[in-house]
């Protein structure tokens, strides 16, 4: 860095706009944009501490040199537009010092207000406000966000005493405690800041702030908010800005108050707008969720020309983001202004209904439209919904806060819905209300139930945007969180035991209601349709079955990109059949006798004639659309269970000497067959080519069902797929023999489809030969999941348990890269794969056909690279298509 020019660490919202926000935050931009649009009467002044700051400080420790000099510039501003003076005792200028983050993190961080506020302009605001109550407020919350945010004092402390408090004053409320209640409370605090820390709540304004400063960059890394990171895929190196602005006062006596509004309905995508008002009150009070709010009607009759005012400005932001905007705002004395704006977090069911809404008003074209979703949240559309009809009692019915049913276990804390979600056992959220700690627990749980707050609650929101069902400000249910138990109605209820909540309609109920799978949201079928008239990645389904297969076509698979046939294998009573299968080729492969050969063959036959029936369905279903089969992969001791061969052998006792002699050998050969590291052994192209009529098999069973299914129907396209490829040399001679197999069936005078064949690429080995793999191959597969476990050295399930939470815990990875793949490693190897593959067959076909071929990001990295289709479990692919189709309006804005 140059010492010329002092680094910039400060900007006024005058200086900045909407485009700026990885350096001011979302936050500070948004503000900044603000100002340009409604004006400075509408937006209180400020400034901006930006980012670079934030990751100054976290490198160094300390506040990077010329801060303060640049804060004291823009407080002199601030100073001189509002006529008021920092530490003034007869009129104090008070700010609120907010987090703001490059992305928007509701909650997480940390916020203080009222900051400036001491013993002597105390004083000062009572008198020139004519109000002594509201000031003792005002200073009575800074000191208990200061002592929460900077000091670390826990919020209990603050709790007990406002309630005790209450109690003393016999009010229910804090908004109806006397002046003299708050001047005992405000000396109860300082005491409780002094004692927790020994050092005394500072009175100087600008070490208050300095304090204030340092606690929101430490925010940043404080425990909810790496949490909430980590699940959002957030970088932990963006930083936090810091935003510094002027107070304005909802919690005074006459026309003022506070709330949050959004330009529309965001559970439903209403083009109406929304949201919760509360008279007297600052904001902070809105969004905790713990006093009952009332909607825009209610500000509406109490401030018609404020609620007119309040509803062309949220219009005028919608225009101007052309996104739904959710907004806080306060109104002092009969004055509006608005404190903050932002994209609105929504539900999949009004992002899709946003979307459609917004093309037919003009306000976005269809690619501009799609980019507003979040594809992975359209997860939620396919939740469930109780049957209509069907009869059950409520025990409690709420606000149906995020849509969608869920049934589990009642877990009344989030370490409970963690733990038991490590069990795999499904639990329902089920708290008083719910503050930004409880975020790992909406992840856990399958849905979320509070006994207070509205729609604009904690709960709520984070429920919404986590795609998870929500029951809010279900006031019947009595918590007893600490006993364990809620009561509602007459009926008792301990944790563990099963509910099933409406987040639609607000039920919650005990008994067993059916519940059903949805029908397709008429906005999400448009939004589906456009996706699929703008992708070019073509969407193909992981499907086994003909049943798979059925939900695939029906959620618009063009294709089945990966059927594994080694599921054909087992249950349905196979699993017998399938151990014969084994052990005589395995007793043929040491033998050589025409005897054991024997075994070997009438077990494949009768193995053969399932599969075939098995393919059949499977092309039947899809109707002429491509199939990817893959050849049997997993290896060997999947298939035989030594415990299933000890059982027989055990068995085998009673029923005579001949019985036991071949059970023991069944299980000698089974004992004998298995390897130290199977993973990595005898499986895939190599088991193929050790038992080389075990393919055979797998082959004329394909090649019979397509033509059966050829006859009658429509033919379908088959492909079929070696895996675990890592010499060209395998697969050229695998080739060779299954073209054989097929040229003999069609000498025996049967009639054969035509087929394709090609190869997963699961091997590093088989990215760096991928030119030498292809001159054999019609396609290329990449299977990503064993691609990154053999190029990361992760063996998955192991390192998904313990290792990879504490990579994404330290920050050593941004996303776990088998949910979203690690492009600059695996990505590099597909994308080399790929581009050799291409140069040495430039009509070579590219697909992937491991689970990050569902993923939104991964889908935006195959589709930049040029592949042909993604592939991935039935239920994603409508998220599929619609990243698919965002990736492609990204590549054609960007030419
Ligand atoms: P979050 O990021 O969780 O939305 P914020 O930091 O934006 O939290 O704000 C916390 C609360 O403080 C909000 O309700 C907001 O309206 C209120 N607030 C922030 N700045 C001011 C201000 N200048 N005057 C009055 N209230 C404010
Ligand atoms: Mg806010
Ligand atoms: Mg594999």
């Amino acid at each position: 860095m140059t010492a010329d020019r002092p680094t910039r660490w400060v900007h006024g919202f005058s200086s900045g706009d909407g485009s700026m926000g990885s350096l001011l935050g979302n936050k500070g931009a948004n503000l900044a944009e603000m100002v340009r649009i409604l004006g400075p009467e509408m937006v209180p002044g400020g400034f901006i501490v930006n980012t670079a700051a934030c990751v100054e400080y976290m490198r160094t420790g300390t506040a990077p040199d010329g801060l303060d000099e640049q804060i004291d510039a823009e407080l002199a501003e601030l100073e001189r537009a509002s006529g008021k003076g920092f530490g003034d005792p007869s009129d104090p200028l008070l700010l609120s010092v907010r987090s703001g983050a490059p992305v928007s993190m509701p909650g997480m961080l940390d916020t203080i207000l009222n900051l400036g506020l001491n013993r002597l302009s105390l004083a000062g605001l009572a008198k020139i406000s004519g109000e002594p109550r509201f000031a003792l407020d005002s200073r009575r919350r800074l000191v208990q966000m200061f002592g929460e945010v900077v000091r670390g004092v826990p919020a209990d402390a603050f709790e007990r005493a406002l309630t005790a408090a209450r109690e003393r004053a016999g009010v229910a409320v804090d908004s109806e405690l006397s002046a003299e209640a708050l001047e005992g409370l405000i000396e109860e605090f300082l005491v409780l800041v002094a004692d927790s820390t020994g050092d005394p709540f500072p009175e100087d304004p600008r070490e208050q702030l300095r304090e204030a400063l340092i606690a929101v960059f430490d925010s940043w890394r404080n425990e909810r908010a790496v949490t909430y990171r980590r699940l959002n895929g957030i970088p932990d190196e963006l930083g936090t800005a810091v935003v510094v602005q002027r107070m304005v006062f909802g919690n005074l006596r006459s026309d003022s108050g506070s709330g949050v509004a959004f330009s529309r309905n965001p559970t439903t995508g209403e083009a109406v707008p929304d949201g919760d008002y509360l008279d007297g009150a600052q904001g902070e009070d809105v969004v905790a969720g713990v006093r009952n709010t009332e909607d825009l009607e209610g500000l509406r009759r109490r401030m018609p020309e404020i609620h007119a005012e309040l509803l062309a400005s949220l219009a005028e932001l919608e225009r101007h983001f052309k996104n739904i905007q959710d907004i806080e705002f306060t109104i002092e004395r009969g004055h509006l202004f608005i404190l903050q704006t932002r994209n609105a977090k929504r539900h999949a069911r009004a992002a899709v209904r946003f979307a459609v809404d917004s093309v037919e008003e003009g306000l976005l074209d269809r690619g501009g439209a799609l980019q507003t979703i979040d594809p992975a949240a359209l997860e939620a559309l396919m939740h469930p919904s109780i049957a209509p009809g069907s009869e059950y009692r409520e025990i409690a019915h709420g606000v149906g806060a995020s849509p969608g049913a869920a049934r589990g276990a009642i877990a009344f804390t989030a370490e409970q819905a963690i733990a038991k979600a490590a069990e795999g056992v499904d639990t329902i959220l089920v708290r008083t209300f719910t503050s930004a700690d409880d975020v790992g627990g909406f992840n856990a749980a399958r849905g979320i139930v509070t006994s207070h707050g509205g729609k604009s609650s904690h709960a709520a929101i984070v429920a919404r945007a986590m795609g998870r069902p929500c029951v809010c400000g279900a006031a019947e249910l009595e918590i007893d969180a600490d006993a364990g138990v809620v009561r509602a109605n007459g009926v008792e209820l301990a944790a563990g035991a099963e509910i099933t909540i409406d987040g639609t309609s607000g039920a919650i109920t005990a008994d067993q209601v059916p519940l059903l799978t949805p029908e397709l949201d008429p906005a999400f079928a448009t939004v589906l349709e456009w996706s699929d008239s703008i992708r070019r990645l073509e969407v193909r389904a992981n499907a086994d079955t003909a049943a798979d297969a059925a939900q695939a076509r029906q959620l618009g698979a063009e294709g089945i990109g990966l059927c594994r046939t080694e599921h054909m294998f087992f249950g349905n009573g196979r699993e017998a059949l399938v151990r014969e299968m084994f052990i005589a080729g395995e007793l043929w492969r040491r033998e050589r006798t025409s005897a054991s050969r024997q075994r070997f063959v009438d077990a494949l036959e009768r193995l053969e004639k399932l599969q075939r029936d098995d393919f059949a369905e499977l092309f039947g279903e899809m109707r002429g659309l491509p199939v990817t089969i893959r050849l049997l992969d997993p290896p060997m001791h999947e298939f035989l269970d030594l415990n299933a061969l000890e059982r027989d052998l055990a068995d085998a006792r009673a029923a005579g000497e001949e019985a036991v002699a071949l059970a023991s050998e069944g299980l000698e050969v089974a004992t004998a067959a298995l390897e130290t590291n199977p993973m990595l052994g005898s499986r895939g192209v190599r088991l193929g080519l050790l038992l080389p009529e075990l393919y055979g098999m797998q082959v004329r069973a394909i090649v019979d069902a397509a033509a059966g299914v050829g006859v009658g129907g429509e033919p379908p396209e088959v492909e079929i797929m070696v895996p675990l490829v890592a010499f060209a040399s395998e697969f050229e001679e695998m080739r060779a023999r299954i073209e054989e197999i097929v040229a003999s069936e069609a000498e025996v005078g049967r009639s054969t489809p035509s087929y394709a064949i090609g190869t997963m690429i699961e091997l590093p080995r088989a990215c760096l030969t991928a030119g030498a793999i292809s001159a054999h191959a019609d396609f290329l597969s990449f299977g990503t999941n064993d691609l990154t476990q053999t190029a990361l050295g992760f063996s998955r399930d192991d390192a998904e348990r313990e290792l990879i939470p504490l990579y994404l815990e330290r920050g050593l990875l941004p996303r776990s890269p088998f949910e979203s793949l690690d492009v600059e490693g695996v990505g590099e190897l597909v994308r080399l794969a790929a581009d050799r593959g291409r140069a040495s067959r430039p009509e070579l076909r590219l697909g992937v056909c491991g689970e990050h071929g569902g993923d939104p990001a991964s889908i935006g990295f195959f589709d930049a690279i040029g592949l042909d289709y993604v592939s991935c479990s039935p239920f994603r692919i409508p998220i599929a298509r619609v990243a698919a189709a965002q990736a492609a309006a990204d590549a054609k804005s960007e030419r």
